[in-house]
């Protein structure tokens, strides 16, 4: 997938492939300036977005591999957001060894997405104290999703809708229960930054970015479409889902979203 950037020297625009570490280092094609592009976006949303594109464009089949993937690192995101965060209660102050820890501890689950459920139930239930009600295949819609991918199965369109809607509405409420808790995965990413930005070499500009996209614009504008308020600021457990007057169902949250916030995907490419 590509974005466009903007040259910082000849503000022109440059087409960059998106990395899986959302750091780009980009030289210029037109004046030849040598600049690095930070993403501030986390690996979820990108395959959410992506898959949203395809969509948007008629790739049925490949938006259902996108979401899929988006749900599984929205998991992994989870995890390590509650890890962080338990770490920071504790008052543990050294926030990269916790990392570190993290990270290590990851690496056993890092292969098996059935080890990372477990490790998603666990964090749900000693997070939220409930049992993690979302996890059954049925409202993962699993086998609906293997169909596709594995067994090469052609989804109708409307499937597709009802599966995207799905994934966003489990995402969006579970984004809405973790609250400001997202902040200590989100805190990880900058470290990253942060590293690469110390080794840059001198008269390297280094560019940060937000894009919007299907749950940046939720997370910080605050207002989900399911109704659930996730201000910054808030305390982490103070973000329950909230009755809204006219409550959605999930595939009216899911159109309403695309609606608001699929054309500002129109940048991306493939
Ligand atoms: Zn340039």
């Amino acid at each position: 997938m590509r974005f466009p950037a903007v040259c910082p020297h000849c503000q022109r625009e440059v087409q960059v492939e998106f990395a899986d570490s959302a750091v780009h280092d980009v030289t210029c094609p037109q004046c030849s300036t040598r600049f690095c592009v930070f993403v501030r976006k986390q690996k979820f949303e990108v395959l959410f977005d992506l898959g949203t594109r395809a969509l948007m464009d008629g790739y049925a089949r490949e938006a259902v591999a996108s979401f899929a993937a988006a749900l599984e690192r929205f998991f992994e995101f989870y995890v390590r957001s509650f890890a962080l965060e338990r770490a920071a209660l504790a008052g543990q102050t050294d926030f990269d060894g916790a990392a570190g820890i993290l990270e290590s501890t990851w690496r056993h689950v890092s292969s098996q997405s059935e080890r990372q459920v477990g490790m998603m139930a666990l964090a749900y239930l000693l997070r939220e104290g409930r049992e993690p009600d979302f996890l059954t295949a049925k409202a993962l819609g699993a086998d609906f999703r293997n169909r596709v991918i594995h067994r090469g199965y052609l989804p109708r369109r409307e499937e597709v809708d009802a599966y995207a809607a799905r994934v966003f509405a489990l995402i969006d409420r579970l984004l809405g229960e973790l609250g400001t808790g997202a902040a200590h995965a989100e805190l990880a990413q900058e470290r990253q930054f942060a590293a690469h930005l110390a080794a840059l070499p001198d008269g390297v500009t280094a560019v940060f970015e937000e894009h919007p996209g299907m749950f940046r614009a939720r997370r910080f504008a605050g207002a989900s479409p399911l109704g659930t308020k996730n201000l910054p600021g808030q305390p982490a457990r103070a973000a329950l889902p909230a009755k809204a007057a006219a409550p959605m169902n999930d595939a009216q949250a899911f159109q309403k979203a695309l609606k608001e916030r699929g054309p500002l995907l129109k940048g991306l490419r493939k």
